[in-house]
Parts: structure tokens; sequence; C-alpha cells
């Protein structure tokens, strides 16, 4: 299947916006002692969308997979088993069947509660609420590693799709709250506004037009972008 998204003349190649609501100005470089590993599902490549690809262009070290219901990608699997990484599979609490399987989640421990010297990573399923629940049942891969349950206190300022459940963060707020747990907040507050950013220059672009009053998000992170190159 290809799965590079359809990008016409007017959009920009790298943030796949119109080019008169482009966002590349504002992307941060942000620098983690935690990594993120996207397990995509195909439908998600094509939807513009898509929060997933804010994480991977914001941390150059995200890894993506596009998951598949037969097989597992060589690259991941080996990945699985490099004994420097501990891996997390984040997975909302409310899916009761995997409860025996959540375990706290802190910088300096592994699951097991031993002193670690691994890299945490993060596994995000980047699709809808009910792709998430069939990828987990459908990947055995996935089944021998600790569950990170996130119960985020704030709701999803995600406007954009129709029909999703309110308390359901997307992708990218998903990926801010760990690094808040991670215990960068700076971090998390640099992907917050990115996010934010997209949001709104998504919802401009659609009505055809780019935005014209700078936001607080936006300031924040060109003040960022000027510190970063200078
Ligand atoms: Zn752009």
């Amino acid at each position: 299947m290809d799965e590079t998204p359809d990008v016409n003349e007017s959009d920009c190649k790298d943030c796949r916006l119109l080019k008169i609501a482009c966002i590349c100005q504002y992307r941060p470089n942000i620098t983690s002692a935690v990594e993120f590993c996207l397990l995509t599902h195909a439908t998600e490549y094509r939807k513009p969308t898509n929060t997933g690809r804010l994480i991977a262009d914001c941390l150059a070290t995200t890894h993506v997979y596009t998951w598949s219901r037969t097989e597992i990608d060589p690259e991941l699997s080996q990945q699985l088993t490099n004994p420097h990484y501990q891996y997390w599979l984040v997975y909302p609490a409310e899916d009761s069947v995997h409860a025996d399987r959540i375990k706290p989640f802190s910088m300096l421990v592994e699951p097991t509660g031993q002193a670690i010297n691994k890299k945490h990573v993060f596994i995000l399923l980047d699709a809808t609420w009910q792709q998430a629940v069939k990828m987990v049942r459908k990947s055995p891969y996935l089944n021998h590693l600790p569950i990170l349950s996130l119960s985020p206190a704030c709701l999803s300022q995600y406007h954009l799709r129709r029909g999703g459940q309110a308390h359901h963060l997307c992708t990218a707020e998903v990926a801010a709250e760990l690094l808040d747990l991670a215990g960068e907040k700076a971090n998390a507050l640099l992907l917050r506004d990115y996010f934010h950013v997209f949001s709104q220059h998504y919802l401009a672009a659609r009505s055809g037009h780019g935005i014209k009053v700078e936001s607080e998000q936006m300031r924040r992170l060109t003040k960022e972008y000027h510190h970063e190159i200078n």
C-alpha cells in the first residue's frame, strides 16, 4: 500500500498544511531523555488530522512503524529485544483485560522496581480507540510489555475530528503527558504549543486562509526558535 500522503501544489511538503498556513517556522527541535515509537494504523497516514507525525517532526529520535494485522515490522521486532531499551505500551486503563500488566512509571526504575540503566521508550498506538483495541488484540509481540496507563486530568483540546470521545487524548497530547511524566515540563509545553499551533492553522487552512493574529503559543515557539538558532 502507498502510505505517502497526497500532497498538492498548494501544500507545504514538510508540514503538509496549505502554504498560506504553513507552521514549519514554529516547529521546535525537542531533545528528550525518553523516546517514542509510533505504531501507526495504515489509515492514519492519509488523515490530515493525524497528530502522530507532529511527535516525529519535533523529536528526531522517534521511530514510526506501520501496523499490520499479519506481521511485525522486522526492525521493530529487533528493537523490542534491544537490552538498552525499556519499552512501555501506552494504553488506556479502561480496557480492564490488561489490568494486571499496568505498572507505575518512574524514570529511575524498571517496571520490576529495579534501578534502571536503560532508556524508556513509549509505544504509542497511532490510531482511533477502536483500532487501538484491535491492534493490541492482534499483536502478540506486545503482550509481554508493561502497560503505562494515563489518566489525564485535562480533556482533549482537539476539536478537529468529530465523533471522538472527549476524554481520549489525541496522539500528540498523549506524548506531551508522557514528557510531563518523565519530568520534562518544558518539552511537554513545547509539544503542546506546537500541537495547538497545528490545530489552529489546520482549521484556518480548512476555511482557506492563514492566521493573522499571533497566538501566545506561536509567540512562545518563535522565541524558542530564535533562541535555538542564535
Ligand atoms: Zn510547512
